[in-house]
């Protein structure tokens, strides 16, 4: 029966799972705690290692892995533009890091870990029956997916759909305002009054 293998990548935690693709039925799961401030190539290495951990539990390799990771991507390249809460993937394409941890013979698949989230919901959660669905994600940040008509709602740059990051509470225009209360409200990915 096919299988398939994803890993998350969190703001403290890389976890993951595999299963069966026909009904969902999990054969490995497992996770790692990670500190952000560690390189970037030293995640790679705890995702390959969780990978390896999973493929032996579940007694498969698998030649491609998923990863959903919180943050902005180039979608051609997979590069991370902008991740609030692991600052030191930024910069940094991250399929080719995971790929070239795993030994290189594998090919690895990036999507941002709301969106895929979503398609998890529609493939086998709240969103089973639905064409269309929000999904929020409440973790280290808050993440969002948006499906319409059983596609990603991606936008003309690739990353709509961080619900997270859409301001909610404007900067003040012009005149003086309380300053910790703004500080308060500067958000790790640089803006300002984020949901
Ligand atoms: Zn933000």
């Amino acid at each position: 029966m096919k299988r398939a293998l994803g890993i998350d990548i969190g703001g403290t935690t890389i976890k993951g799972g595999a299963l069966e693709v026909e009904g969902g039925a999990r054969v490995a799961e497992g996770f790692v705690h990670f500190d952000k401030k560690i390189p970037a190539s030293a995640i790679w290495g705890r995702v390959a290692g969780l990978v390896e951990r999973l493929e032996d539990e579940a007694g498969t390799r698998f030649p491609r892995i998923g990863v959903g990771c919180a943050g902005l991507f180039d979608r051609a390249t997979g590069e991370v533009l902008a991740s609030a809460n692991m600052p030191n993937l930024e910069g940094e394409r991250l399929p080719d890091g995971v790929a070239a941890a795993l030994g290189g013979a594998r090919e690895v698949l990036l999507e941002n870990d709301a969106n895929v989230a979503a398609f998890g919901e529609q493939w086998f959660g709240a969103g089973v029956d639905v064409h269309d669905l929000v999904l929020v994600t409440l973790g280290t940040g808050v993440g969002g997916g948006v499906v319409l008509g059983d596609e990603l709602f991606l936008g003309p740059r690739g990353n709509a759909g961080e619900l997270g990051h859409v301001v909610v509470h404007p900067r003040p225009a012009g005149g003086p305002y309380d300053a910790p209360y703004a500080e308060e409200l500067e958000c790790a990915c640089g803006s300002y009054g984020c949901g």
